[in-house]
């Protein structure tokens, strides 16, 4: 019988689990065992006896030895995965750009592993969208962090007191992230503006309230994505948002191309161009930051300017983002294992092929990623 198992995420401040009660329910009615070290959902909400029917470990040592199919979040060490059996498949968030010491493992082990955040953004991709499910919570989160530590109401308020101004709240990125932050905003009754490279982004915006703001500059590049701007449009695009940053109270930034370090689009001057209370939150600091000023983890406060840099936002509703998390790491494994809880990997199927990171030894071809 096949043996899909998790272990307690290890890295810091981690709280979301790769497998959720519901899943493990939905894992065993397909005919596979579940293997669950002891504690694994208590931070995200969920305790060993929510877990029925799983089999309970203390020990990570001895799930990840049983496990045929180990799943993640975040990639366990390459001490851990040493233990894992030789051909065991691994699924999650394995960040393969900073795989280093653990992709020989899994060289060695013959190892079948698969980086959802490869998966191409194609329609039937979406039940497995990792990126796009985990931005949705860091979206969300990031406009509360700016709600709260901003010294400012977000709606308009009249009271016996006077009359108080909504706060101007600027989203930069309308991708899954800053779309969600826009309608976070907007639910907290701010003035919503947002903007992004991508000209359709202009009625998404639009659909949830918030105003485009257009900066005469458009950078539709591959697959959907944005591509990384030219000198002269990036001087542009500074030069009109560094006039318009005096005017907002609060920034949440989400820009971000693929494969790249974030774009730095706020940039220091512009920083200590805006009005003193006012706000940044830098959803992009995990992966060097929009703004020039962003320390990833921490808070600066840039005479008056707060710039704030949180990394793992979706750690912090674990709940919610383990239970979408979790669905998605169930809909891509049921690719791999029948109704009778066989394992078969179909490598002619390009979401499989294209989030495989090694298999039976060997790096996937560079064509197939
Ligand atoms: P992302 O995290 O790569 O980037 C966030 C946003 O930053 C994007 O909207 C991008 O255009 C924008 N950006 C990049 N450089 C910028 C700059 N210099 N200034 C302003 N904005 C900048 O994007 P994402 O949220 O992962 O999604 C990107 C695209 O993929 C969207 O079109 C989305 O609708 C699409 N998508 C498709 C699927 C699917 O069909 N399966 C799933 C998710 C997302």
């Amino acid at each position: 019988m096949t043996t899909v198992a998790i272990i307690r995420e290890q890295a810091e401040g981690e709280r979301r689990v790769a497998m959720t009660p519901e899943t493990c329910r939905k894992l065993r009615a397909k005919g596979v065992q579940i293997q669950i070290q002891c504690g694994a959902g208590l931070s995200a909400g969920f305790s060993d006896a929510d877990y029925e029917g799983a089999l309970l470990d203390q020990s990570a040592d001895a799930v990840l030895q049983q496990a045929d199919v180990l799943l993640c979040v975040q990639s366990p060490s390459p001490e851990n995965l040493l233990l894992l059996k030789e051909g065991a498949i691994i699924i999650g968030a394995l960040a393969p750009h900073l795989a280093g010491q653990r992709l020989p493992v899994h060289l060695q082990l013959k190892h079948s592993a698969f980086a959802l955040e490869k998966l191409p953004r194609t329609t039937r991709a979406q039940a497995m969208d990792i990126l796009s499910s985990q931005a949705g919570m860091a979206g969300y989160k990031a406009v509360l962090i700016a709600a709260q530590r901003a010294p400012r109401f977000f709606p308009m308020l009249t009271t016996a007191a006077g009359t108080i101004r909504p706060s101007r709240v600027l989203i930069v990125g309308a991708g899954v992230a800053g779309l969600q932050a826009i309608a976070t905003a907007k639910r907290l009754g701010a003035q919503v503006e947002g903007f992004d490279v991508r000209p359709e982004t202009r009625e998404q915006i639009e659909s949830l309230g918030g105003k485009f703001l257009d900066l005469g500059v458009s950078a539709v590049g591959e697959g959907g994505y944005a591509r990384a701007l030219t000198d002269d449009e990036r001087a542009l695009q500074q030069e009109r948002l560094a006039a318009h940053l005096k005017l907002v109270d609060v920034v949440v930034t989400t820009a971000a191309v693929p494969g790249r370090p974030a774009p730095k689009i706020i940039t220091d001057a512009m920083v200590a161009g805006m009005r003193r209370g006012s706000v940044v939150v830098d959803l992009a600091a995990e992966t060097g930051g929009n703004c020039t000023r962003t320390e990833p983890g921490s808070e600066v406060d840039c005479d008056g300017v707060l710039v704030i840099g949180p990394l793992n936002l979706a750690s912090m509703g674990a709940v919610h983002a383990s239970e979408m998390f979790s669905r998605n790491l169930f809909n891509f494994l049921c690719l791999l294992i029948d109704d009778t809880g066989v394992v078969n990997i179909p490598f002619d199927d390009e979401l499989v092929a294209k989030s495989c990171i090694a298999h039976n030894g060997a790096e996937p071809a560079q064509g197939a990623q």
